[in-house]
């Protein structure tokens, strides 16, 4: 149920952010998501188009996602280089001290509606 509780978050946060703004119904749901959470994007569309039913204000919403690489940072070299989940080693000095930098959010980045 990962993607299940992820969909519940989204629907939460875009009734905030169209309330905020005025919106009455929102068209397009643009969401960014890291691939160190291994979200599964057609399962999180299914969560999501289910869950927009109970919405009037999101019931025509598409929802649009965008995967975003693992970057991780080498604490020792400095280097920035594209990571798979679960396997973080710098590609210049072989370190596996680093820190993810991009990829470890998720997160809505746009919506669209009126
Ligand atoms: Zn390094």
């Amino acid at each position: 149920m990962h993607e299940g509780s992820i969909s519940q978050n989204i629907v939460e946060e875009v009734k905030k952010i169209a309330i905020m703004n005025s919106l009455s119904k929102v068209y397009e749901i643009v969401v960014v998501c890291g691939k160190l959470h291994s979200v599964i994007p057609e399962s999180l569309k299914f969560f999501f188009d289910i869950m927009k039913k109970e919405e009037d204000m999101l019931i025509d919403a598409n929802l649009i996602i965008k995967e975003e690489e693992i970057i991780a940072k080498c604490l020792d070299c400095g280097r920035e280089f594209l990571s798979e989940v679960n396997f973080f080693k710098c590609p210049d000095c072989g370190s596996v001290r680093n820190e993810i930098i991009k990829g470890n959010h998720i997160f809505i980045s746009s919506i669209k509606g009126e």
